[in-house]
């Protein structure tokens, strides 16, 4: 059964070349850890190594989280890693292949890591595992007021529906690869680690990761990009008809960070549903129009004042239990777009 143990030596970070895994990464860091991180090349590696030199950052090559295995190899040659935050999984959503490209990696992704840890890592006491808002949300009921989602809700989403509709592929791949962690730890008596998940919505934050093409940025901070300079931004657009929640990758890594430092267990069995509030394309830009003045001209300005105008017609939140753990203050919309804006806009090539 589970022993509790709030020191951890090591912690395994998979996927860590990703958005949130390289801000979750540096808090580690940040916070004293040693860190096995896996990715899928070594320049992806190195890049890592040389964002954060002299720390004690070790890299593990995985390069497809979905072939049978794919952890076995790191957590049977690393006795000291003692905690797992799973990461990886793909976040696009396809135009085909819904099986190979996103069901597959993070579905048998997660089931790889829980079962590696089960077979070679009996010191793992803690796995924390990036699930998604996903796997809370239910889309037909997202333009009815009186449903409140909430860490006990679960999405609907079958197997079948996201194999069909390219659409539902993503939603449905965090919902049934969290799923599949629960069953493993119910289903496994004699497992060593305790569970947490993080059911972010739409993440933003600073651009810290390796970005070849501005154009091809990670999928949620492209909503902030494509709104500013995307090619369907235009002024007569609804910037209000994505009304949705949102909160900052800084509290999302410290999310995955906290239930490693939990001396009392209440991260045990948690989703952790953590949100800063609503948001809107329209808020994006009333604040890029008022921070940024270089801008002006080059972004739409939509309709000032309206951001929040859908919030009384969409779905309610209640995430009191996720924030009571947490125990922090989320980050401010406003600051969270503002850095984010400014870390974009160090690709020149955008002003030009
Ligand atoms: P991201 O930048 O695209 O990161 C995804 C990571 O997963 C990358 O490191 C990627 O490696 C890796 N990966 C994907 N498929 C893989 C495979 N088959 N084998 C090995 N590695 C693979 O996206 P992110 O936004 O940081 O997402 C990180 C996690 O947060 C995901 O689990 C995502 O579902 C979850 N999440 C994100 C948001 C959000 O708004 N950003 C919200 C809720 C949940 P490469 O870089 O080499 O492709």
């Amino acid at each position: 059964m589970f022993t509790k143990t709030t020191t951890h030596k090591k912690v395994l970070l998979t996927g860590a070349s990703g958005f949130i895994a390289i801000h979750t990464l540096q808090t580690l860091l940040s916070r004293g850890y040693k860190v096995k991180a896996t990715v899928r090349s070594i320049p992806k590696g190195d890049y890592l190594v040389s964002k954060f030199p002299n720390l004690p950052l070790e890299i593990a090559i995985v390069p497809d989280i979905s072939e049978p295995n794919a952890f076995d190899t790191v957590l049977k040659e690393d006795s000291e890693i003692t905690a797992v935050i799973h990461m990886a999984s793909p976040f696009f959503h396809p135009q085909s292949d819904p099986e190979t490209q996103i069901l597959k990696p993070a579905i048998q992704g997660t089931r790889n890591i829980v079962q590696a840890v089960h077979r070679f890592a009996p010191q793992v006491t803690k796995v924390v595992i990036t699930s998604s808002f996903a796997s809370i949300l239910d889309v037909d009921k997202m333009n009815d007021h009186s449903t409140v989602f909430s860490e006990e809700s679960w999405s609907p989403i079958t197997w079948q529906e996201s194999v069909e509709d390219l659409s539902k592929t993503y939603r449905g791949s965090k919902k049934l690869a969290e799923k599949e962690f629960w069953k493993f730890i119910n289903e496994n008596d004699d497992v060593n680690f305790s569970g947490t998940t993080v059911n972010p919505p739409f993440v933003f934050g600073p651009l810290i990761q390796q970005v070849s093409d501005i154009k091809s940025i990670n999928t949620s901070n492209a909503v902030i990009y494509n709104t500013l300079f995307g090619e369907n931004s235009k002024e007569d657009k609804d910037y209000t008809e994505l009304t949705h929640l949102w909160v900052d990758v800084r509290d999302v890594a410290l999310a995955h960070v906290l239930p490693l430092e939990d001396e009392e267990s209440k991260f045990n069995g948690q989703r952790l549903f953590t949100t800063a509030g609503y948001f809107s394309p329209q808020l994006i830009l009333d604040i890029a129009n008022e921070k940024f003045p270089e801008l002006k001209g080059k972004i739409p300005v939509g309709k000032p004042g309206t951001g929040l105008d859908r919030v009384d017609k969409i779905y309610q939140y209640d995430n009191k239990k996720t924030n009571e753990l947490l125990n922090f203050e989320y980050r401010k919309f406003e600051d969270t777009i503002v850095e984010t804006i400014q870390s974009i806009l160090e690709f020149k090539e955008i002003l030009n």
